[in-house]
């Protein structure tokens, strides 16, 4: 056996290869040979296919490396059954809905709250959203080609589409049907510069912030015993303007403390509270009666702010709430069903009055007389102040806590009482535990976050106040109080009497949409549509239905769904993507709408920190790919294991490559 030596040329060693260059060189022989075109339509005519969905990408930004990881193995996974003969559908997506885009359309035209998106008007600022998702599209289209993922470039779907938008229209109508939609009336957390509610799942993914606040430590005066006071304390001065209630446990000790003469109850695990806050304005203190949470109950006390006409005529107790512990404060707990949560919650249970102090903005609303016109975010200090001169406030201190913020602007959230759309998971929840056994969750431990999200998420919020997005169809008749659901464009067509002419022609959003007034059914007046848009997760949910035209060409959609494979980044899209598709294709068609789920753990900077633009570790998609190569990139990707964070590498500077040229050393 022998082989001619000029098989074999000499080639540059690996490390002094310049990867870069030589792709390039690559890419152009691709395009002038017209090989992804050869590779897209390989296996047209197979019998075999494999039914690959992409989740689509916010084209909001360029893409950064963490994005290169998970195309890396979307390209992967496609290549491989191209080269096994499967037939496949190449489609991209583009996610292009949403706060995220509002957001950096706002920081572009240097907008600092809603009133400027109304005065600039809501049709050219959507407009401008929509320039800024088809200018990021091609640039990520861009991108991606440099990478070197083959897809079907040109016929990506978006989620902003007239198909998605009305699928999803469709979709609703069934919940509706089924008697899952309903408007609620809760305490949600809530951006006062976003002026608009955020949902659960957006904070559990990555709101939190280390931060310190003013809380107080204050009392009130209890009426049927002068001298005497419960003592209370807050992190969130600005909510005592919507005090109703102070909650203690009914079961935990609490004990009643002489201090310079006045009277103070708390718990009793919580004295060593009182030593803390001392100081030389205080004297010593003891114990002088020791009794139950369930003996101070239905005590009734001085509000701190009773004298605000919001107050007038709300009687102040004490009520029983199992939640209260001993951990911190003194296990005696402001309630404010205006402003919190659990708040509202025992509101309902023992029928307090519901005091809701701030707007959309945060601002004080009519009824807190000085309060009124400021922000609840700005009035700590003079809410102590105030407390001060009335002898209420028993301590200020500044307090260190995870405070949850805005995952879009990273402004603090408050809570407030609103009207929002939620999708109820009473019933829901269950179905869809029932059908996620039938997916092969990669790694084995995602069916068990899957389940647990189930378990415990609340009903799925999917309003937003705001303009870019899914125009919610919802018709609420405010004179019977009814509320109609409009499942497609037919059917508001039909429905219509008036505004129709003004819509047709536009795509069925903000403000165009906003135009059609339709009859009501039962009492027969005319209805508006409400202002609310949608979760941008109701946008890429509906993407196994709307992308494969479930309403449109049925017998596609029975060729490609459910789909045989998705992969993402799997922390945040259990309550995200993952969950969001769950809940559509089982209200939809009751079963899975994907057979195998790929996950993917998170990409880190090189020291294991997460990257983050504004702490300038992140690293962009050109820059790793004009140094080190696609490939190399690639090879990393596909060496690692995937359910384990990925630190990526540092990417080498000029100094880095002179001195590698200099000293013949790698990089
Ligand atoms: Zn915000
Ligand atoms: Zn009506």
């Amino acid at each position: 056996m022998s082989v001619k030596s000029s098989v074999f040329r000499a080639v540059t060693a690996a490390d002094r290869v310049d990867y870069p260059a030589l792709e390039m060189t690559i890419q152009k022989w691709w395009d002038e040979h017209g090989v992804l075109q050869m590779y897209l339509h390989r296996n047209e005519d197979s019998d075999k296919q494999f039914s690959f969905l992409d989740g689509p990408i916010t084209a909001n930004n360029p893409m950064g490396v963490h994005h290169a990881w998970g195309r890396a193995y979307k390209d992967l996974y496609q290549r491989l059954k191209t080269m096994q003969g499967y037939k496949q559908r190449y489609q991209n997506g583009f996610d292009s809905q949403g706060l995220w885009v509002e957001v950096e359309v706002e920081k572009e035209l240097g907008m600092q709250t809603k009133r400027d998106i109304e005065a600039y008007g809501i049709d050219e600022f959507v407009q401008r959203c929509k320039e800024r998702v088809f200018t990021f599209a091609k640039r990520q289209t861009e991108q991606s080609i440099r990478l070197g993922y083959w897809m079907d470039w040109g016929h990506d779907y978006y989620t902003l589409s007239d198909e998605n938008n009305y699928t999803i229209w469709f979709f609703l109508k069934k919940c509706h049907e089924r008697g899952f939609l309903y408007k609620g009336r809760d305490v949600m957390p809530w951006c006062p510069r976003c002026a608009t509610g955020i949902s659960n799942m957006e904070i559990e993914s990555e709101g939190y912030k280390e931060t310190s606040h003013l809380s107080l430590y204050v009392r009130f005066p209890l009426v049927d015993h002068p001298g005497e006071y419960l003592l209370v304390w807050t992190t969130t001065p600005w909510t005592l303007a919507a005090n109703v209630a102070a909650a203690v446990h009914p079961d935990l000790p609490y004990v009643k403390v002489e201090q310079d003469g006045e009277y103070y109850y708390l718990a009793q695990e919580l004295l060593s509270v009182l030593k803390a806050l001392k100081g030389r304005d205080k004297g010593d203190y003891h114990v002088t009666q020791t009794l139950k949470g369930s003996e101070m109950l239905g005590w009734s006390y001085r509000g701190p702010f009773d004298e605000l006409p919001a107050e007038q005529g709300v009687v102040h107790t004490v009520v029983p709430w199992k939640d209260v512990s001993a951990t911190e404060g003194t296990g005696i707990v402001h309630i404010a069903p205006g402003c919190g949560r659990e708040d509202f919650a025992l509101s309902k249970e023992f029928n307090l009055s519901v005091v809701a102090p701030v707007d959309e903005f945060g601002v004080y609303t009519d009824g807190y007389d000085w309060l009124t016109g400021q922000h609840a975010a700005e009035v700590g200090q003079q809410i102590a102040e105030n407390l001060a001169q009335k002898g209420l406030l028993y301590r200020p201190q500044n307090y260190k806590h995870r405070y949850p913020t805005c995952w879009r602007c990273k402004t603090e959230l408050i809570f407030r009482l609103v009207d929002e759309w939620f999708i109820s998971m009473e019933e829901l929840r269950y179905e869809i535990m029932d059908i996620v056994g039938q997916i092969n969750w990669i790694p084995a431990f995602g069916l068990e976050r899957e389940l647990d999200w189930l378990r415990n998420m609340d009903d799925w919020m999917i309003s937003k106040k705001r303009y870019w997005g899914l125009a919610l169809p919802i018709y609420d008749c405010p004179q019977c109080g009814s509320f109609e659901v409009i499942g497609g464009k037919d059917e508001l067509q039909e429905l219509a009497v008036s505004g129709w002419e003004e819509f047709e022609g536009h795509s069925p959003h903000r403000p165009w949409v906003d135009a059609v007034k339709i009859r009501c059914r039962k009492c027969n007046a005319e209805v508006s549509r409400i202002k609310d848009v949608g979760n941008p997760w109701l946008d890429a949910g509906i993407v196994p239905f709307s992308t494969l035209h479930y309403l449109t060409d049925h017998r596609y959609w029975q060729q490609w769904f459910p789909a045989d494979f998705v992969t993402e980044s799997f922390p945040g899209q259990f309550r995200n993507w993952f969950y969001s598709m769950l809940v559509m294709s089982t209200v939809l068609e009751d079963t899975a709408p994907f057979k195998t789920l790929f996950g993917y753990a998170t990409l880190v900077a090189e020291d294991g920190t997460p990257m983050h633009k504004s702490k300038g570790n992140m690293i962009v998609f050109d820059e790793a790919a004009e140094r080190v190569g696609s490939d190399t990139m690639r090879w990393l990707f596909a060496n690692h294991i995937p359910e384990k964070n990925l630190h990526f590498p540092r990417i080498p500077t000029d100094e880095d490559m002179e001195k590698a040229a200099q000293t013949g050393l790698p990089v």
